[in-house]
Protein backbone atom coordinates (compact mmCIF):
# COMPACT_ATOMS: atom_id res chain seq x y z
CA UNK A 1 0.00 0.00 0.00
CA UNK A 2 1.02 3.42 -0.97
CA UNK A 3 2.44 5.95 2.15
CA UNK A 4 -0.10 8.48 1.49
CA UNK A 5 -2.58 5.86 1.70
CA UNK A 6 -1.79 4.16 5.07
CA UNK A 7 -1.33 7.77 6.41
CA UNK A 8 -5.00 8.72 5.07
CA UNK A 9 -6.33 5.44 6.56
CA UNK A 10 -5.02 5.32 10.09
CA UNK A 11 -5.45 9.25 10.41
CA UNK A 12 -9.19 8.68 9.68
CA UNK A 13 -9.57 6.00 11.72
CA UNK A 14 -7.68 7.20 15.03
CA UNK A 15 -9.87 10.44 14.18
CA UNK A 16 -13.44 8.05 14.64
CA UNK A 17 -11.47 6.34 17.88
CA UNK A 18 -10.96 9.34 19.43
CA UNK A 19 -14.79 10.63 18.94
CA UNK A 20 -15.78 7.33 20.53
CA UNK A 21 -17.20 6.70 16.97
CA UNK A 22 -15.93 3.90 15.52
CA UNK A 23 -17.86 0.86 14.54
CA UNK A 24 -16.26 -2.71 14.62
CA UNK A 25 -18.11 -6.07 13.81
CA UNK A 26 -19.49 -8.69 16.43
CA UNK A 27 -18.57 -12.40 15.86
CA UNK A 28 -21.43 -14.53 15.70
CA UNK A 29 -21.28 -18.01 15.48
CA UNK A 30 -24.61 -20.58 14.77
CA UNK A 31 -27.77 -19.25 14.85
CA UNK A 32 -29.80 -15.93 14.71
CA UNK A 33 -32.36 -15.66 18.03
CA UNK A 34 -33.66 -14.60 21.35
CA UNK A 35 -30.52 -16.08 22.69
CA UNK A 36 -26.71 -15.55 20.03
CA UNK A 37 -23.44 -16.61 20.66
CA UNK A 38 -21.17 -13.38 20.50
CA UNK A 39 -17.83 -13.71 21.13
CA UNK A 40 -18.01 -17.38 22.24
CA UNK A 41 -20.46 -16.15 24.59
CA UNK A 42 -24.19 -16.70 24.72
CA UNK A 43 -26.08 -13.34 25.25
CA UNK A 44 -30.20 -12.24 24.95
CA UNK A 45 -30.42 -10.69 21.96
CA UNK A 46 -32.61 -7.07 21.74
CA UNK A 47 -30.74 -6.23 18.62
CA UNK A 48 -32.06 -8.29 15.62
CA UNK A 49 -35.13 -6.75 13.10
CA UNK A 50 -36.32 -10.63 13.06
CA UNK A 51 -39.24 -8.60 14.86
CA UNK A 52 -41.27 -12.54 14.39
CA UNK A 53 -38.53 -15.12 14.88
CA UNK A 54 -38.70 -16.02 10.91
CA UNK A 55 -34.81 -16.16 10.33
CA UNK A 56 -34.83 -19.64 11.59
CA UNK A 57 -37.65 -21.26 11.20
CA UNK A 58 -37.33 -24.36 9.70
CA UNK A 59 -40.16 -23.48 6.41
CA UNK A 60 -37.88 -21.15 5.16
CA UNK A 61 -34.89 -23.21 4.77
CA UNK A 62 -37.33 -26.04 3.47
CA UNK A 63 -38.88 -23.21 0.93
CA UNK A 64 -34.72 -22.42 -0.25
CA UNK A 65 -33.87 -25.97 -0.03
CA UNK A 66 -36.88 -27.10 -2.70
CA UNK A 67 -36.21 -23.56 -5.07
CA UNK A 68 -32.18 -25.23 -5.02
CA UNK A 69 -33.50 -28.58 -5.78
CA UNK A 70 -35.86 -27.16 -8.34
CA UNK A 71 -34.25 -23.90 -9.65
CA UNK A 72 -29.98 -24.49 -8.64
CA UNK A 73 -28.07 -21.37 -6.49
CA UNK A 74 -27.52 -18.55 -8.61
CA UNK A 75 -29.78 -16.69 -11.02
CA UNK A 76 -26.97 -16.65 -13.66
CA UNK A 77 -28.38 -13.15 -15.04
CA UNK A 78 -29.84 -10.26 -14.81
CA UNK A 79 -34.31 -10.47 -14.28
CA UNK A 80 -34.32 -8.90 -17.95
CA UNK A 81 -31.78 -10.77 -19.63
CA UNK A 82 -32.06 -14.40 -18.57
CA UNK A 83 -32.42 -14.88 -14.36
CA UNK A 84 -36.60 -14.11 -14.07
CA UNK A 85 -37.28 -17.43 -12.24
CA UNK A 86 -40.56 -18.93 -11.09
CA UNK A 87 -39.43 -18.05 -7.59
CA UNK A 88 -39.06 -14.74 -8.52
CA UNK A 89 -42.46 -14.24 -10.21
CA UNK A 90 -44.23 -16.13 -7.65
CA UNK A 91 -42.71 -14.24 -4.77
CA UNK A 92 -44.05 -10.83 -6.89
CA UNK A 93 -47.62 -12.26 -7.28
CA UNK A 94 -48.05 -12.94 -3.87
CA UNK A 95 -46.40 -9.30 -2.74
CA UNK A 96 -48.99 -8.02 -5.04
CA UNK A 97 -51.93 -10.28 -3.58
CA UNK A 98 -50.90 -9.76 0.21
CA UNK A 99 -50.69 -6.29 -0.63
CA UNK A 100 -53.42 -5.61 -2.35
CA UNK A 101 -51.75 -3.92 -5.09
CA UNK A 102 -51.70 -4.14 -8.89
CA UNK A 103 -48.24 -5.60 -9.14
CA UNK A 104 -45.19 -5.94 -7.24
CA UNK A 105 -41.54 -5.88 -8.19
CA UNK A 106 -38.76 -7.53 -6.32
CA UNK A 107 -35.31 -5.88 -5.38
CA UNK A 108 -32.28 -7.21 -4.26
CA UNK A 109 -31.93 -5.23 -1.13
CA UNK A 110 -33.79 -2.68 0.42
CA UNK A 111 -30.67 0.07 0.06
CA UNK A 112 -30.85 -1.09 -3.62
CA UNK A 113 -34.68 -0.56 -4.01
CA UNK A 114 -34.45 2.87 -2.49
CA UNK A 115 -31.46 3.77 -4.92
CA UNK A 116 -33.11 2.66 -7.86
CA UNK A 117 -36.67 3.84 -7.65
CA UNK A 118 -36.06 6.92 -6.28
CA UNK A 119 -33.79 8.46 -9.22
CA UNK A 120 -36.04 6.92 -11.92
CA UNK A 121 -38.86 8.48 -10.97
CA UNK A 122 -37.05 11.80 -9.57
CA UNK A 123 -34.86 14.08 -11.65
CA UNK A 124 -33.47 17.40 -12.16
CA UNK A 125 -36.86 19.23 -12.26
CA UNK A 126 -38.71 17.79 -9.35
CA UNK A 127 -38.51 18.51 -5.76
CA UNK A 128 -38.47 15.85 -2.75
CA UNK A 129 -39.84 16.80 1.01
CA UNK A 130 -38.60 13.99 3.17
CA UNK A 131 -38.37 13.34 6.69
CA UNK A 132 -35.47 14.53 8.49
CA UNK A 133 -34.86 11.19 9.66
CA UNK A 134 -35.96 9.14 6.73
CA UNK A 135 -33.08 5.71 6.51
CA UNK A 136 -29.75 6.16 4.77
CA UNK A 137 -30.92 5.08 1.69
CA UNK A 138 -33.92 7.18 1.01
CA UNK A 139 -31.58 9.82 1.80
CA UNK A 140 -28.90 8.70 -0.74
CA UNK A 141 -31.51 7.74 -3.62
CA UNK A 142 -32.44 11.64 -3.38
CA UNK A 143 -28.82 12.66 -4.04
CA UNK A 144 -28.59 10.38 -6.74
CA UNK A 145 -31.74 11.84 -8.45
CA UNK A 146 -30.51 14.88 -8.45
CA UNK A 147 -33.99 16.35 -7.72
CA UNK A 148 -34.00 19.38 -5.32
CA UNK A 149 -34.50 18.01 -1.70
CA UNK A 150 -36.37 19.39 1.15
CA UNK A 151 -35.91 17.76 4.66
CA UNK A 152 -38.97 18.99 7.04
CA UNK A 153 -38.78 18.65 10.38
CA UNK A 154 -39.32 14.81 11.81
CA UNK A 155 -42.81 13.58 11.42
CA UNK A 156 -43.82 17.77 11.71
CA UNK A 157 -46.93 18.00 9.56
CA UNK A 158 -46.49 22.07 9.57
CA UNK A 159 -43.30 22.00 8.86
CA UNK A 160 -43.90 20.21 5.90
CA UNK A 161 -47.17 22.24 5.08
CA UNK A 162 -44.79 25.31 4.91
CA UNK A 163 -41.99 23.68 2.80
CA UNK A 164 -45.20 22.59 0.29
CA UNK A 165 -46.37 26.24 0.37
CA UNK A 166 -43.73 27.84 -0.65
CA UNK A 167 -42.15 25.34 -2.97
CA UNK A 168 -42.34 27.05 -6.32
CA UNK A 169 -43.18 25.36 -9.98
CA UNK A 170 -41.71 21.87 -10.57
CA UNK A 171 -42.37 19.76 -12.87
CA UNK A 172 -43.50 17.21 -10.24
CA UNK A 173 -43.47 16.72 -6.48
CA UNK A 174 -43.34 13.97 -4.13
CA UNK A 175 -43.19 13.32 -0.25
CA UNK A 176 -41.16 10.11 0.92
CA UNK A 177 -41.19 8.94 4.27
CA UNK A 178 -39.97 5.84 6.61
CA UNK A 179 -43.16 4.53 7.80
CA UNK A 180 -41.65 3.17 10.90
CA UNK A 181 -38.41 5.24 11.59
CA UNK A 182 -35.86 2.91 12.18
CA UNK A 183 -33.61 4.08 15.23
CA UNK A 184 -36.40 6.21 17.23
CA UNK A 185 -39.76 3.51 16.63
CA UNK A 186 -41.75 6.64 15.94
CA UNK A 187 -44.27 5.91 12.83
CA UNK A 188 -45.08 8.21 10.28
CA UNK A 189 -48.68 10.60 10.09
CA UNK A 190 -49.73 8.90 6.78
CA UNK A 191 -53.39 9.88 7.37
CA UNK A 192 -51.99 13.85 7.13
CA UNK A 193 -49.35 13.04 4.61
CA UNK A 194 -51.88 11.62 2.24
CA UNK A 195 -54.58 14.88 3.07
CA UNK A 196 -51.10 17.40 2.06
CA UNK A 197 -50.26 15.25 -1.32
CA UNK A 198 -53.81 15.55 -2.53
CA UNK A 199 -53.88 19.56 -1.42
CA UNK A 200 -50.74 20.03 -2.78
CA UNK A 201 -50.42 17.12 -5.83
CA UNK A 202 -47.60 15.05 -4.54
CA UNK A 203 -46.80 11.96 -5.15
CA UNK A 204 -46.24 9.32 -2.01
CA UNK A 205 -43.36 7.10 -1.67
CA UNK A 206 -43.22 5.21 1.68
CA UNK A 207 -40.55 2.63 3.16
CA UNK A 208 -42.04 -0.54 5.03
CA UNK A 209 -39.20 -1.70 6.04
CA UNK A 210 -39.76 -2.06 9.91
CA UNK A 211 -43.68 -2.04 9.54
CA UNK A 212 -44.47 -5.23 7.12
CA UNK A 213 -45.66 -7.89 9.49
CA UNK A 214 -45.54 -5.50 12.16
CA UNK A 215 -47.68 -3.07 11.58
CA UNK A 216 -51.97 -2.83 10.81
CA UNK A 217 -54.19 -5.83 11.93
CA UNK A 218 -52.86 -7.72 9.39
CA UNK A 219 -48.90 -6.64 8.85
CA UNK A 220 -49.64 -5.05 5.86
CA UNK A 221 -47.92 -2.57 7.27
CA UNK A 222 -48.52 1.57 8.26
CA UNK A 223 -50.46 1.79 4.74
CA UNK A 224 -52.98 -0.34 6.53
CA UNK A 225 -52.69 0.75 9.97
CA UNK A 226 -54.33 3.82 8.92
CA UNK A 227 -56.36 2.61 5.79
CA UNK A 228 -54.75 4.64 3.38
CA UNK A 229 -53.14 2.02 1.00
CA UNK A 230 -54.96 2.95 -2.42
CA UNK A 231 -53.66 6.66 -1.13
CA UNK A 232 -49.76 5.69 -1.64
CA UNK A 233 -48.56 5.86 -4.81
CA UNK A 234 -44.97 3.80 -4.24
CA UNK A 235 -45.00 1.24 -1.24
CA UNK A 236 -41.85 -0.03 -0.88
CA UNK A 237 -40.43 -1.93 1.80
CA UNK A 238 -37.91 -5.07 2.52
CA UNK A 239 -37.90 -8.73 3.26
CA UNK A 240 -34.90 -8.34 5.42
CA UNK A 241 -36.69 -7.77 8.93
CA UNK A 242 -39.91 -9.33 10.01
CA UNK A 243 -39.75 -11.39 7.28
CA UNK A 244 -36.55 -12.67 8.27
CA UNK A 245 -35.30 -13.42 4.61
CA UNK A 246 -33.53 -10.98 2.23
CA UNK A 247 -34.59 -8.49 -0.30
CA UNK A 248 -37.07 -6.02 -0.94
CA UNK A 249 -40.45 -5.01 -3.08
CA UNK A 250 -42.12 -2.09 -4.64
CA UNK A 251 -45.54 -2.62 -5.39
CA UNK A 252 -48.75 -0.22 -6.51
CA UNK A 253 -50.10 -0.12 -10.27
CA UNK A 254 -49.39 -1.90 -13.21
CA UNK A 255 -47.94 1.39 -14.66
CA UNK A 256 -45.42 2.07 -11.96
CA UNK A 257 -44.12 -1.54 -11.52
CA UNK A 258 -43.54 -1.57 -15.82
CA UNK A 259 -41.76 1.21 -15.48
CA UNK A 260 -39.41 0.78 -12.93
CA UNK A 261 -38.61 -2.54 -15.01
CA UNK A 262 -37.06 -0.09 -17.81
CA UNK A 263 -36.02 2.26 -16.12
CA UNK A 264 -34.49 1.04 -12.29
CA UNK A 265 -30.79 0.99 -12.86
CA UNK A 266 -30.58 -0.85 -9.45
CA UNK A 267 -32.66 -3.56 -10.99
CA UNK A 268 -31.58 -3.55 -14.62
CA UNK A 269 -28.08 -3.45 -14.22
CA UNK A 270 -27.65 -6.44 -11.23
CA UNK A 271 -28.42 -10.29 -10.92
CA UNK A 272 -31.21 -11.42 -9.92
CA UNK A 273 -31.29 -12.53 -6.17
CA UNK A 274 -31.28 -16.36 -5.97
CA UNK A 275 -34.09 -18.14 -6.13
CA UNK A 276 -34.26 -19.71 -3.00
CA UNK A 277 -33.87 -16.73 -1.27
CA UNK A 278 -37.02 -15.75 -2.89
CA UNK A 279 -39.02 -18.28 -2.24
CA UNK A 280 -38.08 -18.40 1.53
CA UNK A 281 -39.31 -14.71 1.24
CA UNK A 282 -42.55 -16.03 -0.07
CA UNK A 283 -43.02 -18.77 2.88
CA UNK A 284 -42.09 -16.20 5.14
CA UNK A 285 -45.29 -13.84 3.48
CA UNK A 286 -47.53 -16.67 3.85
CA UNK A 287 -46.81 -17.38 7.74
CA UNK A 288 -47.26 -13.43 8.05
CA UNK A 289 -50.93 -13.91 7.16
CA UNK A 290 -51.50 -17.55 8.36
CA UNK A 291 -49.93 -16.89 11.92
CA UNK A 292 -51.52 -13.63 13.70
CA UNK A 293 -50.23 -15.17 16.73
CA UNK A 294 -46.81 -13.83 15.96
CA UNK A 295 -47.93 -10.21 15.50
CA UNK A 296 -50.31 -10.51 18.61
CA UNK A 297 -46.97 -11.63 20.60
CA UNK A 298 -44.73 -9.24 19.63
CA UNK A 299 -47.45 -6.69 20.81
CA UNK A 300 -47.82 -8.07 24.12
CA UNK A 301 -43.73 -8.34 24.59
CA UNK A 302 -43.32 -4.32 23.49
CA UNK A 303 -46.40 -2.99 25.77
CA UNK A 304 -45.23 -5.08 28.45
CA UNK A 305 -41.07 -3.41 27.87
CA UNK A 306 -42.64 0.37 26.89
CA UNK A 307 -44.78 0.43 29.80
CA UNK A 308 -41.85 -0.69 32.31
CA UNK A 309 -39.27 1.59 30.73
CA UNK A 310 -41.73 4.38 30.72
CA UNK A 311 -42.35 3.92 34.60
CA UNK A 312 -38.55 3.58 35.56
CA UNK A 313 -38.17 6.83 33.97
CA UNK A 314 -36.32 6.16 30.92
CA UNK A 315 -36.69 8.54 27.72
CA UNK A 316 -37.80 6.31 25.02
CA UNK A 317 -38.65 9.26 22.70
CA UNK A 318 -42.01 8.62 21.01
CA UNK A 319 -41.79 5.52 20.01
CA UNK A 320 -45.01 3.37 19.63
CA UNK A 321 -42.81 0.34 17.84
CA UNK A 322 -41.00 -2.66 18.70
CA UNK A 323 -37.94 -0.40 17.96
CA UNK A 324 -36.98 0.97 21.54
CA UNK A 325 -34.65 3.94 21.87
CA UNK A 326 -33.18 4.64 25.36
CA UNK A 327 -31.51 8.13 25.52
CA UNK A 328 -27.70 8.38 26.76
CA UNK A 329 -26.97 11.46 24.81
CA UNK A 330 -23.26 11.65 24.38
CA UNK A 331 -21.53 8.17 22.29
CA UNK A 332 -18.91 7.52 25.05
CA UNK A 333 -21.95 6.90 27.12
CA UNK A 334 -23.79 4.73 24.95
CA UNK A 335 -20.86 2.51 24.50
CA UNK A 336 -20.67 2.35 28.15
CA UNK A 337 -23.96 1.41 28.43
CA UNK A 338 -24.14 -1.07 25.83
CA UNK A 339 -20.90 -2.80 27.01
CA UNK A 340 -22.21 -2.88 30.60
CA UNK A 341 -25.27 -4.67 29.22
CA UNK A 342 -23.30 -7.43 27.39
CA UNK A 343 -20.93 -7.54 30.75
CA UNK A 344 -24.53 -9.50 32.09
CA UNK A 345 -25.57 -11.28 28.80
CA UNK A 346 -27.40 -8.80 27.18
CA UNK A 347 -26.61 -7.46 24.09
CA UNK A 348 -28.07 -3.95 22.52
CA UNK A 349 -26.27 -1.76 20.45
CA UNK A 350 -25.42 1.99 21.35
CA UNK A 351 -26.27 4.01 18.26
CA UNK A 352 -23.92 6.76 17.50
CA UNK A 353 -23.70 10.01 15.02
CA UNK A 354 -23.77 9.94 12.03
CA UNK A 355 -26.34 7.48 12.25
CA UNK A 356 -28.41 9.62 14.56
CA UNK A 357 -28.24 13.01 15.31
CA UNK A 358 -25.46 14.66 17.04
CA UNK A 359 -25.85 14.44 21.49
CA UNK A 360 -28.71 11.70 20.56
CA UNK A 361 -26.25 8.49 21.11
CA UNK A 362 -28.75 5.67 22.49
CA UNK A 363 -29.12 2.20 23.16
CA UNK A 364 -31.83 1.19 20.66
CA UNK A 365 -33.71 -2.17 21.47
CA UNK A 366 -35.52 -4.44 19.43
CA UNK A 367 -38.38 -6.50 21.31
CA UNK A 368 -39.28 -10.02 19.17
CA UNK A 369 -42.40 -12.02 19.19
CA UNK A 370 -39.24 -14.93 20.43
CA UNK A 371 -38.81 -13.50 24.14
CA UNK A 372 -40.12 -14.85 27.15
CA UNK A 373 -41.48 -13.23 29.74
CA UNK A 374 -38.13 -14.06 31.85
CA UNK A 375 -35.85 -12.45 28.99
CA UNK A 376 -38.09 -9.06 29.30
CA UNK A 377 -37.81 -9.55 32.82
CA UNK A 378 -33.70 -10.05 33.20
CA UNK A 379 -33.39 -7.21 30.23
CA UNK A 380 -35.97 -4.77 32.48
CA UNK A 381 -33.19 -5.57 35.53
CA UNK A 382 -30.25 -5.06 34.06
CA UNK A 383 -31.27 -1.85 32.19
CA UNK A 384 -32.62 -0.49 35.41
CA UNK A 385 -29.68 -1.31 37.63
CA UNK A 386 -27.10 0.03 35.04
CA UNK A 387 -29.01 2.89 34.06
CA UNK A 388 -29.00 4.15 37.47
CA UNK A 389 -25.14 3.90 37.93
CA UNK A 390 -24.60 5.94 35.18
CA UNK A 391 -27.55 8.33 36.28
CA UNK A 392 -29.67 8.06 33.41
CA UNK A 393 -33.31 7.51 35.92
C1 LIG B 1 -33.21 -1.66 6.85
C2 LIG B 1 -33.79 -0.57 6.07
C3 LIG B 1 -33.53 -0.45 4.69
C4 LIG B 1 -32.53 -1.32 3.99
O1 LIG B 1 -33.02 -2.59 3.78
P1 LIG B 1 -32.00 -3.78 3.47
O2 LIG B 1 -32.85 -4.83 2.87
O3 LIG B 1 -31.38 -4.16 4.76
O4 LIG B 1 -30.99 -3.23 2.50
C5 LIG B 1 -34.20 0.53 3.99
N1 LIG B 1 -35.05 1.37 4.61
C6 LIG B 1 -35.29 1.31 5.92
C7 LIG B 1 -36.25 2.27 6.55
C8 LIG B 1 -34.67 0.34 6.71
O5 LIG B 1 -34.89 0.28 8.01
Amino acid sequence: MSQTAKTFFDEELSDLAQDGLKREMRRLSGRQGREIVVDGRKVLNFCSNDYLGLACDARLGQAAAEAIRNEGFGAGASRLVCGNMSSHQALEAKIAAFKGAESSLVFSTGYMANVGIIPSIFGREDIIFSDRLNHASIIDGIQLSQAKCRRYRHRDMESLEEMLKSSGPFRKRGIITDSVFSMDGDIAPLDKIVALAEQYDCLVMIDEAHALGVMGESGKGLAEYFGVETEIDIQMGTLSKAAGSFGAYCCGSNGLIAFLVNKARSFIYTTGMPPSVAAASLKAIEIIEKEPERRNRLWQNTRYVHHALKQSGFDTRESQTPIIPILVGEPDAAAAFSRNLLNQGILIAAIRPPTVPPNTARLRLTVTAAHTQADLDSLLEQLQRIGKQLCLI
